[in-house]
Protein backbone atom coordinates (compact mmCIF):
# COMPACT_ATOMS: atom_id res chain seq x y z
CA UNK A 1 0.00 0.00 0.00
CA UNK A 2 1.11 3.34 -1.06
CA UNK A 3 2.21 6.01 1.96
CA UNK A 4 0.08 9.20 1.95
CA UNK A 5 2.44 11.77 1.86
CA UNK A 6 2.15 14.32 4.92
CA UNK A 7 -0.05 17.21 4.57
CA UNK A 8 0.57 20.38 7.14
CA UNK A 9 -3.39 21.27 8.03
CA UNK A 10 -2.38 25.16 7.12
CA UNK A 11 -3.71 28.02 8.83
CA UNK A 12 -5.16 26.39 11.68
CA UNK A 13 -2.15 25.23 13.73
CA UNK A 14 -1.16 28.36 13.80
CA UNK A 15 -4.92 29.54 15.18
CA UNK A 16 -5.01 26.90 17.23
CA UNK A 17 -1.43 27.68 19.43
CA UNK A 18 -2.49 31.70 19.35
CA UNK A 19 -5.84 30.99 20.46
CA UNK A 20 -5.16 28.51 23.15
CA UNK A 21 -2.84 31.76 25.18
CA UNK A 22 -5.11 34.46 24.27
CA UNK A 23 -7.96 36.03 26.73
CA UNK A 24 -11.27 34.26 26.03
CA UNK A 25 -13.92 36.50 23.95
CA UNK A 26 -16.94 35.78 26.55
CA UNK A 27 -17.33 36.30 30.05
CA UNK A 28 -17.92 34.20 32.58
CA UNK A 29 -21.34 36.04 33.59
CA UNK A 30 -23.06 35.25 35.86
CA UNK A 31 -19.79 33.30 37.78
CA UNK A 32 -18.52 36.91 37.63
CA UNK A 33 -20.36 40.43 37.34
CA UNK A 34 -20.85 42.01 34.33
CA UNK A 35 -20.39 45.56 34.02
CA UNK A 36 -22.34 47.92 32.02
CA UNK A 37 -21.56 51.00 30.20
CA UNK A 38 -21.95 53.70 32.75
CA UNK A 39 -25.21 55.46 31.08
CA UNK A 40 -26.86 51.93 30.18
CA UNK A 41 -30.49 51.94 30.96
CA UNK A 42 -31.29 48.88 33.13
CA UNK A 43 -33.81 48.55 35.79
CA UNK A 44 -35.91 51.83 37.09
CA UNK A 45 -35.19 53.28 40.39
CA UNK A 46 -37.75 55.37 42.37
CA UNK A 47 -36.89 57.96 45.59
CA UNK A 48 -40.42 58.86 47.29
CA UNK A 49 -38.42 61.58 49.38
CA UNK A 50 -37.88 63.57 46.38
CA UNK A 51 -41.63 62.63 44.71
CA UNK A 52 -44.62 65.62 44.70
CA UNK A 53 -47.04 63.29 42.92
CA UNK A 54 -47.52 65.31 39.66
CA UNK A 55 -48.01 62.33 37.94
CA UNK A 56 -46.03 63.87 34.74
CA UNK A 57 -43.95 60.64 34.81
CA UNK A 58 -47.01 58.44 34.20
CA UNK A 59 -48.53 60.62 31.82
CA UNK A 60 -45.32 60.59 29.68
CA UNK A 61 -45.15 56.38 29.91
CA UNK A 62 -45.32 54.89 26.44
CA UNK A 63 -45.20 51.48 27.98
CA UNK A 64 -48.32 52.31 30.92
CA UNK A 65 -45.41 50.78 33.33
CA UNK A 66 -45.56 53.51 36.21
CA UNK A 67 -48.22 54.63 38.56
CA UNK A 68 -47.95 56.90 41.32
CA UNK A 69 -50.51 56.72 44.39
CA UNK A 70 -50.41 58.91 47.54
CA UNK A 71 -50.43 57.15 50.45
CA UNK A 72 -50.66 60.10 53.25
CA UNK A 73 -49.83 63.93 53.71
CA UNK A 74 -47.00 64.59 50.62
CA UNK A 75 -46.58 60.92 50.47
CA UNK A 76 -46.41 59.34 47.42
CA UNK A 77 -45.54 55.15 46.60
CA UNK A 78 -44.70 54.40 42.69
CA UNK A 79 -45.91 50.63 41.77
CA UNK A 80 -43.23 50.03 38.24
CA UNK A 81 -44.20 47.39 36.45
CA UNK A 82 -40.71 46.15 35.43
CA UNK A 83 -42.43 43.48 32.84
CA UNK A 84 -43.96 46.31 30.48
CA UNK A 85 -41.07 49.19 31.13
CA UNK A 86 -39.03 49.40 28.30
CA UNK A 87 -36.82 51.03 29.82
CA UNK A 88 -36.84 54.59 27.72
CA UNK A 89 -36.11 56.77 30.11
CA UNK A 90 -39.04 59.00 29.32
CA UNK A 91 -40.17 59.36 32.97
CA UNK A 92 -36.98 60.15 34.01
CA UNK A 93 -36.35 62.92 31.83
CA UNK A 94 -39.85 64.27 32.61
CA UNK A 95 -39.24 64.36 36.39
CA UNK A 96 -38.75 68.21 37.75
CA UNK A 97 -37.54 66.43 41.29
CA UNK A 98 -35.03 63.33 40.13
CA UNK A 99 -37.50 60.89 41.97
CA UNK A 100 -37.16 58.86 38.89
CA UNK A 101 -33.03 57.17 38.06
CA UNK A 102 -32.09 54.51 35.43
CA UNK A 103 -29.53 52.07 36.95
CA UNK A 104 -27.09 49.72 35.17
CA UNK A 105 -28.82 46.55 36.76
CA UNK A 106 -29.91 44.15 33.97
CA UNK A 107 -30.95 41.83 37.25
CA UNK A 108 -34.71 41.94 36.69
CA UNK A 109 -35.20 38.00 35.71
CA UNK A 110 -37.69 36.61 38.22
CA UNK A 111 -39.45 33.26 38.30
CA UNK A 112 -42.98 34.82 38.10
CA UNK A 113 -44.49 37.89 36.33
CA UNK A 114 -46.51 39.37 39.19
CA UNK A 115 -43.02 39.52 40.82
CA UNK A 116 -41.80 41.89 38.57
CA UNK A 117 -44.68 44.41 40.05
CA UNK A 118 -42.57 46.30 42.02
CA UNK A 119 -43.81 48.53 44.84
CA UNK A 120 -41.53 51.54 45.86
CA UNK A 121 -40.28 52.22 48.26
CA UNK A 122 -38.41 49.38 49.25
CA UNK A 123 -35.22 48.89 50.90
CA UNK A 124 -33.04 49.48 47.33
CA UNK A 125 -29.88 50.87 49.94
CA UNK A 126 -29.96 47.52 51.19
CA UNK A 127 -29.40 46.03 48.11
CA UNK A 128 -27.12 48.43 46.92
CA UNK A 129 -28.44 50.60 45.01
CA UNK A 130 -27.74 54.06 43.89
CA UNK A 131 -29.05 57.07 46.52
CA UNK A 132 -31.51 59.16 45.29
CA UNK A 133 -29.56 62.53 43.16
CA UNK A 134 -30.10 66.09 44.19
CA UNK A 135 -32.86 68.00 43.00
CA UNK A 136 -31.34 70.38 40.39
CA UNK A 137 -31.92 73.80 42.49
CA UNK A 138 -31.77 76.18 38.85
CA UNK A 139 -35.18 74.54 36.62
CA UNK A 140 -34.91 76.89 34.32
CA UNK A 141 -32.75 74.91 32.00
CA UNK A 142 -35.56 72.42 31.88
CA UNK A 143 -36.36 69.16 33.57
CA UNK A 144 -33.88 67.97 35.38
CA UNK A 145 -31.87 64.71 33.89
CA UNK A 146 -30.30 61.87 35.47
CA UNK A 147 -26.67 61.40 34.66
CA UNK A 148 -25.89 64.80 33.27
CA UNK A 149 -27.08 66.01 30.19
CA UNK A 150 -28.89 63.56 27.78
CA UNK A 151 -31.65 61.97 30.33
CA UNK A 152 -29.56 58.84 31.00
CA UNK A 153 -29.28 57.11 27.27
S1 LIG B 1 -42.80 63.00 37.64
FE1 LIG B 1 -41.42 62.73 39.41
S2 LIG B 1 -42.29 64.03 40.99
FE2 LIG B 1 -43.90 63.75 39.46
S3 LIG B 1 -45.07 61.97 40.20
FE3 LIG B 1 -43.50 61.19 38.79
S4 LIG B 1 -41.78 60.62 40.12
FE4 LIG B 1 -43.12 61.97 41.31
S1 LIG C 1 -38.61 53.93 31.64
FE1 LIG C 1 -40.12 54.32 29.99
S2 LIG C 1 -41.41 52.49 30.01
FE2 LIG C 1 -40.29 52.46 31.93
S3 LIG C 1 -41.68 53.46 33.40
FE3 LIG C 1 -40.32 55.05 32.57
S4 LIG C 1 -41.43 55.95 30.82
FE4 LIG C 1 -42.41 53.98 31.34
Amino acid sequence: MKKKPFVWPGKIVDLVMTSLFRRPATVRYPAEPLPMPERFRGMLLYFASQCTGCKLCMRDCPADAITIRKVGERRYEAVIDRGRCIMCAQCVDVCLKKALAISPNVELAQTRRDLLRVVFPEKLLDRGEPKAPPVASNSADGPARVGGEGGGS
